[in-house]
């Protein structure tokens, strides 16, 4: 495999969804439509293979390349993967965790989200804790980790300069996470957003799922909850959780410890049984 270049799809990386035959979105319109074709066709899988090699946002594309080719000194003898994190985990989650966007040396080097950076290492654990990870670490796609009944999206697959999407790159990144639920939507009863913007996020994805949406949208904070009747067709409801971002920032401020993850999580697993 070519050292500095974004993993080439279907060449053996650990969890790689692609193969070089994934059609790939050079737009928004592609995007829409690539995404829509694997709801249609019922392929969760085909939709993380059209996820993974994604090109419609240029910034984005230059700058997760950029990262992979250059490294950070800890990292100068690994390969990155250096392309978009699709979503991972259970096909049938009761739990979808919604993130932000993959770290540049995270979710961008390991090509798993959450995966090999400070934030997995928290999240991850508490994960294990709350029975809805196999292992209480994440370090690489390939080693053995697993969600349980759970599943992990970012709201924005690229890693971006600053972990700042702009509105356009989140707008254009939306179908895919629309798409996602629509997949998974049947047996979701819980969706954790992990920070303001996932809980933004999550919205328009609700919305395009067919569930009705209350104006206004209620705050985001850590522990808040909101109860949603699903759509005629997916049965039951879904309960929208709150939670802080596990990022670097908030873990050594102490805004948000292992103990409030662990609360959410719980409350996560309960609720979805
Ligand atoms: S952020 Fe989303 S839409 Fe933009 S290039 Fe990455 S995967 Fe594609």
């Amino acid at each position: 495999m070519p050292d500095g270049l974004p993993v080439p799809p279907g060449s053996g990386w650990p969890g790689d969804p692609a193969t070089p035959a994934t059609p790939v979105a050079a737009d928004a319109a592609q995007v829409r439509t690539l995404a829509a074709e694997a709801v249609q066709a019922g392929r969760l899988d085909e939709l993380t293979a059209r996820q993974s090699v994604c090109r419609a946002c240029p910034r984005l594309v230059e700058w997760r390349e950029q990262v992979a080719a250059v490294k950070r000194a800890s990292s100068r003898n690994q390969q990155y993967w250096g392309r978009p994190v699709p979503g991972w985990g259970d096909d049938d989650a009761r739990v979808l965790i919604v993130g932000l966007a993959p770290a540049a040396h995270g979710g961008n080097r390991t090509g798993r989200i959450f995966t090999g950076d400070r934030s997995g290492d928290v999240l991850f654990a508490s994960l294990y804790r709350c029975g809805l990870a196999a292992l209480p670490t994440s370090t690489a796609a390939g080693d053995g980790q697993r969600l349980i009944g759970a599943r992990m999206v970012a709201a924005v697959r690229c890693a971006p300069p600053a972990n700042k999407p702009s509105v356009t790159e989140r707008d254009t990144c939306a179908p895919w996470l629309e798409a996602e639920f629509a997949l998974v939507a049947r047996s979701a009863r819980v969706i954790v957003c992990l920070g303001g913007f996932a809980w933004q996020a999550a919205w328009p994805m609700l919305r395009a799922a067919g569930f009705a949406v209350p104006r206004p949208r209620p705050k985001f904070g850590h522990g808040s909850e909101v109860t949603l009747a699903a759509p005629p067709g997916l049965g039951g409801q879904v309960l929208l959780l709150g939670c802080y971002h596990p990022s670097q920032q908030n873990t050594f401020t102490g805004r948000v410890t292992p103990a409030m993850l662990d609360e959410v999580f719980s409350r996560a697993r309960r609720a979805a049984a």
